[in-house]
């Protein structure tokens, strides 16, 4: 009757995988002044960001915050995507 227990069971599994830190309400709350900003498919310009996003919703059908949840996009990619759209426009 000998016991084999005991050697096998320390396993700390920390199934973490939150890469962007950018969910933070913290974020908005500093004191940053709106940045104009282009659209990307014309050139459309509004005050904001925000504004260019609901701008490129309402006139080309693209909601940069569905894709980035469709694709899982973190900030890096985020980035990247836009980077890619502005180098794929600036060639047509
Ligand atoms: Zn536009």
């Amino acid at each position: 009757m000998a016991s084999k227990e005991g050697w096998l069971e320390e396993e700390d599994v920390d199934d973490d995988d939150d890469v962007c830190l950018g969910d933070d309400d913290a974020w908005e709350e500093e004191d940053v002044p709106a940045q104009p900003a282009r659209c990307l498919f014309c050139r459309e310009e509004k005050p904001s960001a925000e504004e260019i996003f609901s701008h490129c919703v309402l006139h080309h059908s693209f909601d940069i915050h569905q894709m980035s949840h469709d694709w899982s996009l973190d900030c890096f990619g985020y980035i990247k995507m836009i980077n890619y759209i502005r180098a794929k426009i600036l060639k047509i």
